[in-house]
């Protein structure tokens, strides 16, 4: 996985993951691995724990009361993650920087992609552009990538519920 300016793939699977969590350490390699993660090491069961802890790190920077207390708790996070950055080229990647150390087990190296992810996109993006589906049963969490900067549903399928939702309420009413 490349991460690109704004963070969005490395942002993306912490939310994937945040809201799915793996349940085995085969399943978290597996999902990383289709986000497009270079696996370098075996995956063993002290990096899904190490992940599950990343996650719920991650989840309380979704959660901030606000803006300081999002970047102070993210803060925390590059800090426990700081290394410093390298560059790096493994077959067919071509040159590009690593914000870790070399040879990291996988729950590592996803506390730093969480870490690092999310502060360029927050950065370059917003310090807003991260929440939870407005649909209330819902509440998934994501990256608001959108144009726009407004987006309120974690995907189509809720947008749709929400308003075939507020349209039967509507109707009611009258
Ligand atoms: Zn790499
Ligand atoms: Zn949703």
């Amino acid at each position: 996985m490349l991460l690109n300016p704004y963070g969005e793939d490395a942002v993306n699977l912490a939310a994937d993951l945040a809201n799915r969590r793996p349940e085995s350490a085969v399943e978290l390699a597996d999902r990383c691995r289709a986000a497009g993660l270079t696996l370098e090491r075996r995956v063993t069961a002290d990096d899904l724990s190490r992940s599950q802890a990343a996650l719920n790190a991650w989840e309380r920077i979704v959660d901030a009361a606000g803006e300081q207390e999002r970047a102070d708790l993210l803060n925390r996070m590059l800090a426990e993650a700081a290394a410093y950055p390298r560059l790096t080229s493994h077959p067919g990647t071509g040159w590009h920087l690593h914000y870790r150390d070399a040879e990291q087990p996988l729950g590592s190296v996803l506390f730093t992609l969480f870490a690092v992810g999310t502060a360029l996109h927050l950065a370059g993006r917003g310090m807003h552009r991260l929440r939870r589906c407005e649909v209330i049963e819902c509440g998934r969490a994501f990256a608001d990538t959108s144009r726009t900067g407004r987006q309120r549903y974690c995907s189509h399928r809720c947008a749709n519920r929400d308003a075939v939702r507020r349209h039967r309420a509507r109707t009611a009413v009258t």
